[in-house]
């Protein structure tokens, strides 16, 4: 991979469990079941949405199976995306707007790029400043019923799409610096396995994943570490925004 070595790095921020401290699908459709059935009925639906999310989790179903399944039991409608969104903010990661900020004010670029859904994503990049031509994630397609069915087709909907998308990115010179993925899951790791990122940064904060923990160059479970790293990074003559 060649790199413009006079152009700062791109910091990709993950969503889920990262810039915030939940599932956001998981909540939405425990919200959509919670909503449609009684408390002991929801529970056992909800403990079958678990199966399938470990599932996928473990690699024994990919992305958009374990969606398509979850979804079948859940009837999530726009109501609920949009009752879910406008209070999405409050599941921030505390000291991560810090961070971000920090980094915005020293012109690094900041990329979001995540599985969940856009109408969860957009009110969290809004409230860090992040331009929406930055946020990279997933559109909801309904039924004539207006039931959540499944994503739009797109890279982000892909097992391994953010890898794929960042190559992308490069390619059409939206990205020209080194990359620097943070997250906590396999897929943030990805990119770092495949080369196309510099460096990665395993955010363990709300889940700890047991290979992201092994494979990451760096692993952080709370915020003020995370934050020194990054500062430590900035001043490291590979990483530096040129002035
Ligand atoms: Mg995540």
């Amino acid at each position: 991979m060649i790199f413009d070595s006079s152009t700062p790095p791109t910091f990709v921020f993950d969503f889920d469990s990262t810039l915030v401290s939940i599932e956001s699908l998981d909540e939405l459709i425990a919200l959509s079941i919670r909503e449609n059935h009684e408390p002991d009925e929801a529970g056992k639906i909800l403990e079958e949405i678990r199966k399938i999310t470990d599932m996928g989790m473990n690699g024994e179903i990919d992305f958009p199976e374990s969606l398509s399944r979850r979804l079948k039991k859940a009837p999530v409608n726009r109501s609920h995306i949009k009752k879910f969104g406008s209070s999405i903010t409050e599941s921030i990661t505390p000291g991560l707007p810090a961070i971000i900020k920090e980094l915005r004010t020293k012109k690094y670029q900041v990329l979001i790029m995540s599985g969940a859904l856009i109408d969860c994503v957009m009110p969290v990049a809004i409230k860090l400043g992040i331009h929406p031509s930055d946020v990279f994630a997933n559109r909801a397609v309904f039924d004539e019923s207006g039931r959540l069915t499944g994503f739009e087709v797109n890279d982000m909907a892909k097992t391994e799409g953010k890898t794929l998308h960042l190559g992308k990115l490069i390619k059409t010179g939206y990205i020209r610096g080194k990359i620097i993925m943070v997250g906590d899951g396999i897929s943030d790791l990805e990119p770092y396995r495949k080369k196309i990122a510099s460096h990665f940064i395993g955010v363990g904060i709300h889940k700890k994943r047991e290979t992201v923990m092994r494979e990451a160059p760096y692993f952080f479970t709370s915020v003020p570490p995370l934050k020194r790293h990054i500062r430590l990074l900035l001043n490291n003559v590979e990483f530096r925004a040129s002035s």
